[in-house]
């Protein structure tokens, strides 16, 4: 089996403009190209499709991951093949892939096998450049922050009260924590700082959750960037910041076009992780994805705990999105990595993961879903059959799709059963796990106790001081994202299967005022990731015909 990126540059590409008209009467001048197989939809053409019915809206999420992953966006490319495939008309909209992983462990994320997005060195490494402005844009209101305080500081911002960090994106742990504004007067006030991922960032989470230019401004200016010595907010928009982040981000809000190696059409746009941020695609894509298609398959990251609670109570909930039905995808070597071991009998233990997400996508997202098993060449007949085994326990569907190995036709089984779930669902919410009055930290308690099944949340004592002002300062209606480990319901990566009566340890709180969410950072979790020992960097070269080699 050929690599990857051997596929991928083995592809026949359509040329984009023609395929977008061809398949979804897209007008050409509703596209701007970016060379021949990349293009953003216009922001006119959104608005111009918002009376259009909506298709249904599939999401697809996992069981807990092992560091490699389990084949989502594999998943989210093989069924959206495979849905054209039996003559349905359907539209994936994914991730756009970030640096840090591409260079680190995981690789990209472009899909693999024969489900893959094209042009899958373009898309993994500087794409469209929405990245680069989600970076520059937040840079610029750092810039703007010391600016600030170097002049005067009129607003009166508490140096030790910043919370507003700088980003990029790379795996860099040496960028955790810094000091800025060293070597005397004229180079500002000496701080403590740091640097994020860009896809931790605020600003990459307000792409992703605008809907559209106005509101992309407002968020930005409601970002809290730190406080005063009185403990008021100073916000993005009295450092007059909106307008120019805005502007950096003009192009950027447009989703981006690409296809299939099947010559399907793709959103690829905004890329916020699922365990340090939110982890779903724009809903800009989405929803405009959903007016273009009848059926629209989306992957939020990592497992059922982290990117599907996100996607739920907070992308669904604030963009008033309907999914059908939920593909939960599973393997064996994550059962097995699961279970603590190899051999049948670990494989048979770590089907408490698989069944403790069954049941809260069941019983608290209240969604129909289908296991998809994501077939290994190594798997064996013994082992498909205990997954098969165990999900008719559970009375839920399970498929085997071979789509990394032979396209969507490898999928049409998992296809059908998902046009079956959506054809018996009538559109309608999925249910949401706390309602916007609740108090934060009892958001927090609620995805903690029905998801990840802890005995207790702690707070340090600084997180519960926090959380008591935003609450009186009127940000309590705000829903809450948590970062936490993918390895583990837990915060802790080692214990694996279906932890249960943990405690979770929030250690530090952040306000996000302008995506409107407030982060739980739980655990060992960092918002800036390292390299391995290994970066997946020391293998990717140019060859002597310009071909990128090594990306997977
Ligand atoms: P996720 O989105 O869940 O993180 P991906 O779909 O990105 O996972 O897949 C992770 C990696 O595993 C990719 O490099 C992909 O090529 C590989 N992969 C996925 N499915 C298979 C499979 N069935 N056989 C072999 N490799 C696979
Ligand atoms: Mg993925």
């Amino acid at each position: 089996m050929p690599t990857d990126i051997e596929i991928a540059q083995a592809a026949t590409l359509h040329k984009i403009l023609p395929l977008a008209h061809q398949k979804l009467g897209l007008p050409e001048d509703a596209l701007s190209p970016i060379g021949h197989y990349k293009a953003k939809l216009s922001l006119a053409q959104v608005e111009a499709l918002q009376g259009e019915k909506n298709g249904h809206l599939v999401l697809v999420t996992a069981i807990s991951p092992t560091p490699p992953g389990e084949g989502k966006t594999t998943t989210t490319v093989g069924l959206g093949d495979a849905l054209n495939h039996i003559g349905k008309q359907a539209i994936i909209c994914l991730r756009e892939p970030s640096l840090g992983p591409c260079f680190g462990m995981k690789g990209g994320a472009a899909g693999g096998g024969h489900a893959q997005v094209v042009p899958m060195e373009d898309i993994n490494l500087h794409f469209t450049g929405d990245f680069h402005a989600i970076a520059l844009a937040n840079n610029l209101l750092a810039a703007l922050i010391d600016n600030h305080i170097h002049h005067g500081n009129a607003l009166g911002l508490d140096v030790r009260r910043i919370s507003w960090r700088r980003v990029v994106d790379m795996n860099d742990r040496a960028l955790r924590e810094i000091t800025v504004g060293l070597g005397g007067p004229a180079n500002g006030y000496p701080r403590q700082d740091g640097f994020d991922i860009v896809v931790a960032s605020e600003v990459m989470a307000i792409l992703c959750l605008a809907t559209n230019m106005a509101d992309l401004q407002r968020r930005l200016g409601n970002i809290v960037v730190g406080f005063t010595a009185a403990k008021q907010p100073v916000t993005a928009r009295e450092l007059k910041a909106d307008g120019a982040m805005t502007a950096l981000l003009k192009d950027a809000l447009a989703p981006n076009l690409v296809q299939t190696l099947e010559g399907n059409l793709a959103f690829v746009h905004g890329g916020p992780f699922a365990n340090i941020a939110h982890g779903c695609n724009s809903v800009i894509a989405t929803q405009t994805a959903l007016k273009l298609a009848d059926y629209v398959v989306t992957e939020a990251g990592f497992g059922a705990d982290l990117g599907a609670e996100k996607f739920i109570d907070i992308k669904c909930r604030k963009a008033g999105l309907k999914p059908a039905c939920a593909v939960l995808v599973a393997t064996v070597r994550a059962l097995k990595f699961h279970g603590g071991g190899e051999g049948l009998n670990s494989l048979q233990d770590g089907l408490a993961n698989l069944r403790r997400h069954v049941e809260n996508i069941q019983q608290h997202y209240a969604l129909p879903v289908v296991v998809s098993i994501n077939r290994f060449d190594s798997d064996t007949a013994e082992e498909i059959a205990m997954i098969r085994q165990a999900c008719e326990a559970l009375g839920v569907a399970c498929v085997l799709a071979t789509h990394w190995a032979e396209g969507g036709a490898g999928a049409a089984a998992l296809a059908r059963e998902v046009v079956a779930l959506c054809e018996a669902r009538a559109a309608k919410p999925a249910a949401q796990l706390y309602p916007d009055e609740a108090p934060l930290a009892d958001k927090i308690r609620a995805v903690a106790s029905k998801i990840y099944r802890a005995v207790e949340v702690q707070f340090e004592p600084k997180a519960q001081a926090q959380l008591q002002d935003w609450q009186a300062a009127g940000w309590g209606h705000l829903p809450v994202c948590i970062a936490k480990t993918p390895y583990s319901f837990s915060s802790d990566a080692s214990l694996r299967g279906a932890a249960s009566g943990h405690v979770l340890k929030v250690r530090e709180l952040r306000l996000a005022a302008g995506a409107e969410f407030v982060v739980a950072i739980c655990g060992e979790i960092m918002t800036m990731p390292g390299l391995p020992k290994q970066p997946a960097a020391e293998r990717i070269a140019v060859d002597a015909q310009g071909r990128i080699t090594g990306l997977f």
